[in-house]
């Protein structure tokens, strides 16, 4: 038999023989853990004495046990409550998020209570009620179909009387009159239908555990019908999209509408409006009281509450409260004002935003309401949306910014030629790649949304075509929209959220950045990229990748004439050329970080990158060079690898063709000593990609100091500088203590040191990563998520064997890990001083850095 727990009796352990059925009072055990969160927040309601109807709670395992077929007599239930009132039970799951079946409302209507209903709200009303119960029912109860009662039309006593039959045809038995089987079965069905299979895994995809349970809470109805002012709604303080104090919700009125419950009713004005009637007006007293309990429970529940009402002839009752849903960007001002009222901590607000909600913040996105007509997807590579014409080539890309025409860029995949059609392009849509393939790294560096890898379409190119998933042909010159947020390619143009970076942003990122124990630095290679990291308060560049720098068209030329020069002269001579521009792209990013560290790495492409690819490239640079176009390809030819990631890149072609890395030195130091006379002190960082021995760093330690020296003497100026290594490869970690002797610092790049642990191509791995992830292979696609286990255990020894030679030695990562909370959790535990990561996640790596601080704190 069911027991019931009445004001405050003693708590017994559930079981089939007793079931923990509580009332909701200020003192019955009640928890989040075993009843759920909305009937622990109705129990705080009760606390703080507002109007709430008289409410019963059955626990997680009660719930549990009716639905592994417990066929509980409720009749003692039922004495808790009124025999007169109707009842309605609603779910409450430990989380929200975690959804359940929908309410049921109006149970306990039966010939006998329509009959007193009629008299007390009028025929129409009362019937509509009976009808829709009985409906409701007959699809979720005794599991009819719905079309069953498709010869319904209004309210009528016929129309009643017909449902009623109808019911006993289908089911084969009379509509259970007696209110106690109604909320039997009702429960019942509650139960079971939390417990099925899809139910399960769609809370699972939202982080439920297998195990979660359902507790319900039944609940006496306040019709929000009769005589006076009567209705119901919804209220809160705040605009759910703005997060700006607002009193916004819903109101729909019967006395002034009656077709109220067909939909019809038009809704009132919650606050005076000069458009028509609101609900300040018609219940005066009801909505005062409204905005006072809505502020209470702001006040004592510590969040923005959104009140469930009913107004009974002028009479206020309160059904319900729950955390009123909101935007990210309403999400950040919400918690923001919470702290400055004094309501919550500063930590507490920096604790309840989830970093990765800040992209949104950071970026234009696809609404939350637009319709999406979806084309294909692939990986999310790089956050944010845009809608443009799909052009195929960087050159059209081009064409298309110069003509003011947002384009998409197209590509199977796209390679540093491409540089300069991503620049122009308003997103970017890769056939093939990963997380760390050529397209995702810039599109995050840029800002540009980009997935990647979208391998359930068709890409061809040379046919000027893309084919949908479902067979639609696309075209040059077609309008599709890229969410990188999801990975959706989209038909058309879709409503758009604008990003959104103001005060509110700052003050909350000044809070979480008084918590952070670990710094962050931004992956940038150009001014705009430094530009932004600098806006985002990155506490200096941690990665400058210089390639970057010779894809503009008046360094590629001499950068192909070096590349095809003769001898070490002829090289030096080219690279005379590209000197002054280097020099003043670094002079440039020196004056933007206004003196924050500068980490410079040296040159690390295989040099065939800088080579055409098409015939035509050739013939051009074969016409620029003044030689036989046989000479061009036969100079690509024997630079073309088998394996160019793991060829002649990185400081092999420094040690190879050491002019480069004399170039680039020089113009860091000569850089350095222009900063200087403008008044700006940089100590400039070195970084040499690709090492494996520590013979490679000496060599290049020796030419770069021998380039200072010069400098300095050349300039009669003194200036220090620091070399440091990039560790990428696996021999590099494992060699770390010798290595560590000749460097400043080691900063780990997990992009390619997840590749050669791996053994796995970056940019090919998205052909199968997703299959790998849902056979369960990896857990995660480890350029995306850090491995923490097998390349965590190859950054462990790196870090303990560097330290062991040189305990004051710097330690960072700066491969696209960096800004993941599971890669700074790692990185804090294992002493690392920074990580750097693309500009636009800077944000979000100080927030997860500063949880993970408060996080420790709490601990
Ligand atoms: C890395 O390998 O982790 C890295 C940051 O360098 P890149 O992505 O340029 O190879
Ligand atoms: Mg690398």
């Amino acid at each position: 038999m069911l027991r019931a727990h009445s004001r405050g009796a003693a708590v017994q352990k559930p079981s089939p023989d007793n079931p923990d059925v509580t009332l909701i009072t200020p003192s019955s055990p009640m928890s989040t853990p075993t009843h759920g969160g909305r009937a622990k927040c109705l129990q705080r309601l009760v606390r703080l004495d507002l109007p709430v109807p008289r409410t019963v709670a059955l626990s997680f395992d009660t719930v549990h046990q009716l639905a592994g077929g417990y066929r509980p007599d409720v009749s003692e239930l039922l004495t808790e409550f009124d025999p007169d009132t109707l009842l309605c039970v609603r779910p409450s799951s430990e989380d929200p998020d975690w959804g359940g079946p929908g309410a049921f409302l109006n149970i306990g209507m039966n010939d006998a209570r329509h009959k007193a209903l009629c008299a007390r709200i009028g025929d129409v009303a009362a019937t509509e009620i009976y009808l829709r119960f009985i409906m409701n029912y007959a699809v979720d109860v005794a599991r009819l179909d719905a079309e069953v009662f498709d010869e319904i039309d209004g309210a009528s006593p016929a129309a009643l009387a017909k449902a009623l039959v109808l019911y006993e045809e289908e089911a084969e038995e009379p509509f259970p009159q007696d209110p106690a089987v109604q909320l039997a079965e009702i429960l019942r069905s509650m139960a079971r239908a939390w417990e099925g299979t899809t139910a399960r895994l769609l809370r699972q995809a939202k982080g439920a555990p297998v195990d979660a349970g359902l507790g319900l809470v039944v609940q006496e109805m306040a019709l929000g019908l009769g005589s006076g002012e009567c209705g119901s709604g919804v209220l809160q303080l705040v605009n759910p999209s703005t997060g700006l104090p607002q009193v916004t919700g819903r109101y729909l009125s019967q006395s002034q509408g009656r077709e109220a419950l067909d939909g019809g009713a038009a809704s009132i004005f919650l606050e005076k409006d000069p458009r028509g009637p609101s609900l300040e007006e018609l219940a005066p007293e009801a909505f005062a009281a409204l905005k006072e309990h809505a502020a209470l429970m702001r006040a004592r529940l510590r969040e923005e509450m959104q009140i469930e009402f009913t107004i009974e002839n002028g009479k206020l009752h309160i059904l319900d409260g729950v955390r009123v849903e909101r935007s990210a960007r309403a999400a950040l001002r919400i918690v923001v004002r919470l702290a400055e009222d004094g309501i919550i901590t500063r930590q507490e607000a920096v604790m309840r935003i989830e970093p990765r909600a800040l992209s949104e913040l950071l970026h234009r996105q696809v609404a939350a309401k637009a319709r999406r007509d979806v084309l294909g997807s692939g990986i999310a590579a790089s956050p944010g949306a845009a809608t443009g014409r799909i052009v195929f080539s960087s050159e059209a890309a081009q064409a298309s910014a110069a003509r003011g025409d947002p384009c998409v860029l197209v590509r199977r995949e796209t390679s540093p030629e491409d540089i300069r059609g991503m620049h122009a392009a308003s997103a970017v849509l890769t056939e093939r790649g990963g997380m760390t393939s050529h397209a995702a790294v810039i599109g995050r560096g840029l800002g540009l949304p980009c997935v990647v890898g979208a391998a359930n379409m068709r890409f061809q190119v040379k046919r000027r075509s893309l084919v949908a998933t479902d067979g639609r042909v696309l075209k040059e010159g077609d309008e599709i929209t890229i969410d990188g947020t999801n990975g959706q390619v989209l038909a058309g143009s879709v409503e758009m959220i604008e990003a959104t970076l103001d005060d509110t942003f700052r003050t909350f990122m000044s809070w979480a950045d008084a918590e952070r124990d670990i710094g962050v630095r931004a992956n940038a290679d150009t001014p705009a990229d430094a530009k932004t990291a600098l806006h985002f308060r990155a506490q200096g560049i941690g990665l400058c990748r210089t390639e970057h720098m010779f894809f503009e068209a008046e360094r590629l030329t001499p950068m192909r004439e070096m590349i095809f020069a003769h001898d070490p002269k002829d090289r030096q001579a080219a690279l005379e050329l590209v000197l002054p521009m280097q020099r003043a792209d670094f002079l440039e990013l020196f004056q933007i970080m206004q003196g924050q560290p500068v980490c410079i790495r040296l040159f690390d492409p295989p040099l065939h990158e800088f080579l055409p690819t098409s015939r035509a490239g050739q013939r051009e640079l074969a016409e620029a060079l003044d030689i036989p176009v046989s000479d061009v390809t036969r100079r690509i030819e024997s630079l073309s690898e088998y394996n160019p990631m793991l060829g002649m890149r990185g400081v092999r072609l420094g040690i190879s063709v050491p002019e480069i890395y004399d170039m680039q030195a020089r113009a860091i130091f000569e850089a350095t000593v222009e900063a200087a006379k403008e008044g700006i002190t940089v100590v400039p960082e070195i970084m040499v990609p690709l090492v494996s021995a520590k013979r490679e760093v000496e060599l290049v330690r020796t030419r770069v100091e021998a380039v200072a020296s010069a400098v300095r003497t050349e300039n009669d100026v003194d200036f220090s500088y620091r070399l440091g290594v990039m560790v990428e490869t696996p021999r590099a970690c494992l060699r770390a203590g010798d290595i560590a002797e000749h460097t400043h610092f080691l900063s780990f790049g997990t992009n390619d040191l997840t590749q050669m642990t791996y053994g796995l191509s970056r940019d090919d791995a998205g052909r199968f990563m997703s299959e790998y992830v849902r056979q369960g292979v990896f857990s995660e696609d480890p350029f995306h998520i850090l491995d923490t286990e097998g390349v965590g255990e190859l950054l462990r020894l790196g870090v303990v064997r560097g330290r062991a030679t040189r305990p004051n030695v710097v330690l960072s990562i700066c491969g696209e890990h960096a800004a993941h909370t599971e890669s700074i959790a790692f990185c804090r535990e294992a002493g690392f001083d920074y990580v750097s990561c693309s500009p636009f996640r800077v944000p979000v790596a100080r927030l997860a850095a500063a949880q993970l601080a408060l996080a420790d704190k709490i601990k």
